[in-house]
């Protein structure tokens, strides 16, 4: 008998749920005890093959994953799509800087939404808008859209084609409005924004991999507010800001920090404007969490 492959889009304690890559079609899956001896399971976006005997399928084999994420737990990621606003709620740029650099850890794709641009209407806000493209464009994909201009939908829906993605961003930047105009099928819950707090609730809560009815498959992740940071350390901190790259070989010191150092060329492009002040400072500010941190460890 013959087994085929699929792809897991939720698990559960001994089955999973999956959908096989050549029909499309969905179904439950159990485990074969072999995986529970051996305590391997599968996760959301393994990629599986299966055995089916009459209506009893079963998982045979998981098959070698390409990449693993753990927060979320999800495997096989082509691309990490980052939505954030500049407007209800105002995302702190240390957070999205904070997401960005484990994205470059990982060596992930990024996309980047500025969602909910109907929001900025005075110069100042367009100004902050034109900021925000000029500085992430340079080193990721940065599209802009809104719930009610609809812009850039079809664009989004070709960035997301055939590919396993995650969804991150804070709660209440429009993840969950999104998903639904992009794919009418998915239905979510999307949650009215908190007044109080201009903060919006949590709605996603497990991690789901959901299907594209246009090809490809999306994890909506619950937010991002407590990144911690984990693996990194202060000497390569600054290899995760991929504008630093090329320039610090103009450092007098090959092994420059950018931070007291003399003849800094990434402090002088700083200064000139060449690099992005609010990039810089976070790189900083990260750069000091993780020496506190250190401190406090020994
Ligand atoms: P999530 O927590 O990231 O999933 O955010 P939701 O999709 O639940 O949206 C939070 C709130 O923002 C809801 O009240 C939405 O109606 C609203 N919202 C979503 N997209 C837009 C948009 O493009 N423009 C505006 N003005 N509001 C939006």
């Amino acid at each position: 008998m013959s087994w085929k492959k699929a792809v897991v889009t939720r698990f559960h304690s001994n089955m999973v749920t999956a959908m096989d890559i050549d029909s499309g079609e969905r179904f439950e899956c159990m485990l074969r005890g072999k995986f529970k001896q051996q305590k391997i399971r599968p996760i959301v976006g393994d990629y599986i093959e299966y055995s089916s005997d009459n209506d009893n399928l079963k998982v045979e084999n998981i098959l070698p994953q390409k990449n693993r994420l753990y927060r979320p737990n999800i495997a096989n990621v082509d691309q990490v799509v980052l939505v954030t606003t500049l407007k209800d709620p105002e995302v702190d740029l240390l957070i999205v800087d904070k997401f960005l650099i484990q994205a470059e850890k990982e060596k992930l794709d990024v996309l980047i939404i500025v969602n909910k641009v109907d929001l900025l209407n005075t110069d100042e806000e367009k100004f902050k808008l034109e900021k925000f493209i000029n500085t992430y464009s340079e080193m990721y994909d940065v599209i802009t859209t809104s719930k009610f201009s609809m812009e850039n939908i079809n664009l989004i829906k070709d960035n997301l084609k055939n590919k396993i993605s995650t969804m991150a961003g804070m709660s209440g930047v429009g993840k969950s409005s999104l998903l639904n105009i992009i794919n009418k099928d998915l239905s979510l819950k999307t949650g009215e924004i908190s007044d109080k707090l201009k903060r919006g609730k949590h709605t996603t809560t497990f991690t789901e991999l959901l299907y594209l009815d246009f090809g490809g498959f999306i994890a909506d992740t619950p937010g991002f507010a407590n990144l911690e940071l984990l693996g990194f350390d202060t000497n390569s901190l600054k290899d995760f800001f991929p504008e630093f790259d090329v320039l610090s070989a103009y450092c007098a010191f090959s092994n420059c920090a950018h931070i007291n150092e003399p003849d800094c060329e990434i402090k002088r492009c700083v200064d000139s404007g060449e690099i992005s002040k609010s990039r810089y400072n976070n790189y900083l500010h990260i750069y000091s969490e993780i020496s506190k941190r250190r401190d406090k460890k020994w």
